[in-house]
């Protein structure tokens, strides 16, 4: 019999199975309990009996990550990460410092399957989905590593959450969880390119978690150059997407926009930006493009940054240059591993 993934089930689920092996519910809590502390093995749950701990690993398994690499930013604090996972395969996440308090971007697949022209990610491949557990495992890591308590997720690091939904889903309630991480929903934000037959999903189950959805382009000609999925929905049925969204929530949504030198820059774009997204609760963060190899793009200058604002503002759209943080340890996630994976096969591992 496979071993199962404990660390993956609910404490409903948990309680369940264990209660199917005549164990009382007071167990399935302490376990539960141990399982987002942290431990790696059914070994450090010391207040279960030894007979216990081994009838339990014999059943289950418990997904640990292990730091693979580690650079700091000689600048920021802002710590990458490569994680490895249980099956070799490698995953980023980036500890960064906020004045309130410590971010971790997570990653929810290894690779990606949207195929973005500027990402590092989308550049490499997929892979595989990430396991609910291996989800939370990165924010555990980290965690342990930083020695502190984080206060917020943000799940944009490689993949697309909202094409490993379930999965994604999952985490968010495993990781919130009140007995668990306690990490709350309104501390935790999720990026998606823009699938909208997800957003739909996702706006039926009203969570409270912020929504930022990746733009990059005012009209369907510049976005279906870049990023693929706006070929399936366009810019229209992905706004319509976002106001329902906010209407059902009542969320503010943030939408991302990667300004690229002569792409999606311009006077014209900024004002055809503002026109689409008026009337809507949203704020756009803008994100001068990391520079990524073989895409040939590069960021917008400084003034075109400003006055790429002023246009939006003068329309009542408010927006902000995201501060761009760690750049001396490299930019964008997909770029650790990606060269970490080519530098491994040059050597002949
Ligand atoms: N797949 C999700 C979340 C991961 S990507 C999404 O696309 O939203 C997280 C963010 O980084 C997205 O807004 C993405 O568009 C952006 N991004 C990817 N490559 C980038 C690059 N080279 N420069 C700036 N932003 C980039
Ligand atoms: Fe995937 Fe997001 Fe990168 Fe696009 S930007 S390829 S959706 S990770």
């Amino acid at each position: 019999m496979p071993l199962t993934d404990i660390k993956s089930m609910t404490k409903e689920e948990i309680r369940e199975a264990f209660a199917q092996d005549g164990l009382p519910a007071f167990r399935a809590k302490q376990v539960f309990t141990w399982l987002h502390r942290g431990v790696e093995s059914f070994e450090e749950m010391t207040d279960l009996s030894k007979d216990l701990r081994a009838s339990l690993a014999e059943k289950y398994y418990i997904s640990v990550t292990t730091i693979e690499k580690k650079l700091v930013s000689g600048y920021d604090n802002t710590v990458k990460y490569l994680l490895r996972l249980p099956d070799g395969e490698y995953v980023e996440c980036v500890l960064m410092e906020y004045h309130h308090g410590l971010t971790v971007c997570i990653s929810t697949q290894v690779g990606c399957r949207m195929g973005c022209t500027f990402c590092a990610t989308g550049r490499s491949g997929f892979s595989r989905n990430l396991l609910p557990s291996e989800i939370l495992a990165q924010v555990q890591a980290v965690q342990k590593d930083a020695g502190r308590r984080l206060s917020n997720i943000v799940l944009m690091g490689m993949g697309e959450p909202l094409d490993n939904y379930e999965n994604v889903l999952r985490f968010l309630e495993l990781v919130s969880d009140h007995e668990g991480m306690n990490i709350g929903m309104r501390h935790i934000s999720l990026s998606t390119c823009g699938l909208v037959d997800r957003i739909y999903d996702l706006a039926e189950k009203k969570l409270q978690l912020t929504l930022s959805v990746s733009l990059h382009a005012p009209n369907d000609e510049i976005r279906s150059r870049t990023m693929p999925i706006n070929k399936k929905w366009g810019v229209e049925e992905l706004l319509r997407a976002c106001r329902d969204y906010e209407k059902a929530t009542g969320r503010r949504i943030s939408f991302e926009y990667a300004m690229i030198s002569g792409v999606n820059d311009s006077d014209e774009c900024a004002r055809e930006l503002a026109a689409r997204l008026k009337g809507s609760l949203c704020h756009v963060n803008l994100i001068p493009v990391n520079a990524v190899s073989g895409a040939g793009y590069h960021k917008s200058t400084i003034d075109r940054q400003k006055r790429f604002i002023k246009i939006l503002g003068d329309r009542g759209i408010t927006a902000t240059v995201r501060r761009t943080l760690g750049s001396d340890i490299n930019a964008s996630c997909g770029q650790l591993r990606r060269r970490y994976q080519e530098e491994k096969s040059s050597e002949g591992i």
